[in-house]
C-alpha cells in the first residue's frame, strides 16, 4: 500500500514545481497528499490545485501565526463554503502557537493574540463540526509538553470544550512527551509525525509506545529557499525516510508501516476518505 502525506503545503510552491514534486512523491511510494491553507487565499489555492490534481486533496483554515486580527465574517464565510466542497478533507491548518515572537507582534484590534488565536481556534472548530471534517491542528512552544508555560494546555482545553475531536484529527508535527500524546489520544485525536522523529530520540521514544492505529504520517512540506539546495527542500518524497524511521522503531517492515498509517490515516478521514483509498493500491 502507498503512503499518505496528511500534512503538507504543496499550494505554496511554483506552480511550475508540482509536476515533479507529484512525480517524485510517487517515486517515493506516496499516493496522495493533504495540502493545507494557511490563511483565506492560501486556502482557496489548495481547493483549486485539489480540484485539478488527482493526489492532491485539500485543507483549508487559517493558521494562528497568520491571523492578522480576528477572523471576520467574510472570512469565516468563505471557510465554511470552502469546507463544504468535495476536494476538502480536513480542517487545516490551525491551531494555537504561544511564541514569543509571536504573541510579541503588534494587534491592530488591540485584543491580545492569545484571545485572538483562542477564538479563531473555536470558530474554525465549529466548521469542521459543521462540515464533518477531521480537525489536523498545530501546537507550538513554549515548551513541548504539558507543562503549565507550554501552548498544549490552552489547545487541549479548547478542544476539549468545543468537543473538536467528534470527527477526529491529528496532532501535526507532533513533538511532545508521552503524557501530551496521551492526552491527544484521550481527545480522540491522531498523533503525526514528521521528520524530526529521525533525529529525536525521545519523539522515537513516543513513536513506539503509541497504539499503532493511532500514528500517522506527514512532512509539511513548503517552500524552503533558505536552504540553497533545492534538493533538500523537504517534499512529500521525504515521507519515505519517516516512514522508515518507524519501521525501525517499531521494530516492523516498512510495509506493514505503509499498511496500517494509512489506514489511519483514512480511517481518520473517515467518509472523505473514499475518494483518496481508490489512489493506494
Ligand atoms: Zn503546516
Amino acid at each position: 500500500m502507498k503512503l499518505i502525506d496528511v500534512h503538507a503545503h504543496i499550494q505554496q510552491h511554483a506552480p511550475e514545481e508540482l509536476e515533479g514534486i507529484h512525480s517524485r512523491a510517487e517515486e517515493a511510494g506516496v499516493g496522495a497528499i493533504i495540502t493545507a491553507g494557511v490563511t483565506v487565499d492560501d486556502s482557496v489555492r489548495c481547493v483549486e490545485l485539489a480540484d485539478r490534481h488527482p493526489m492532491l486533496f485539500a485543507g483549508v483554515g487559517v493558521h494562528p501565526t497568520d491571523l492578522s486580527g480576528p477572523l471576520t465574517d467574510d472570512d469565516l464565510t468563505g471557510l465554511d463554503e470552502m469546507a463544504s466542497r468535495d476536494a476538502v478533507v480536513v480542517m487545516s491548518e490551525v491551531g494555537i502557537d504561544h511564541q514569543p515572537h509571536v504573541l510579541a507582534r503588534p494587534t491592530e484590534s488591540g485584543r491580545p493574540w492569545v484571545d485572538v488565536q483562542d477564538e479563531a481556534f473555536r470558530q474554525q472548530i465549529e466548521i469542521a463540526k459543521r462540515q464533518l471534517l477531521p480537525v489536523v491542528f498545530h501546537v507550538r512552544e513554549p515548551g513541548d509538553d504539558l507543562d503549565a508555560a507550554s501552548a498544549w494546555p490552552v489547545a487541549l482545553r479548547i478542544i476539549a470544550e468545543t468537543s473538536a475531536g467528534a470527527n477526529g484529527g491529528a496532532a501535526h508535527y507532533f513533538q511532545g512527551d508521552i503524557a501530551t500524546a496521551g492526552a491527544v489520544l484521550d481527545a480522540g485525536f491522531m498523533v503525526s509525525f514528521a521528520r524530526p522523529l529521525l533525529r529525536l530520540k525521545r519523539l522515537q521514544v513516543v513513536a513506539a509506545w503509541l497504539p499503532m492505529e493511532r500514528i500517522v504520517l506527514e512532512t509539511d512540506s513548503y517552500p524552503q529557499p533558505f536552504k540553497k539546495d533545492r534538493m533538500k527542500w523537504t517534499e512529500p518524497r521525504h515521507l519515505l525516510s519517516v516512514a522508515e524511521c518507524l519501521s525501525e522503531v517499531r521494530g516492523i517492515s516498512i510495509e506493514e508501516v505503509a499498511e496500517r498509517t494509512s489506514e489511519n490515516a483514512l480511517n481518520m478521514l473517515g467518509a472523505h476518505g473514499d475518494q483518496v483509498r481508490t489512489l493506494l493500491d
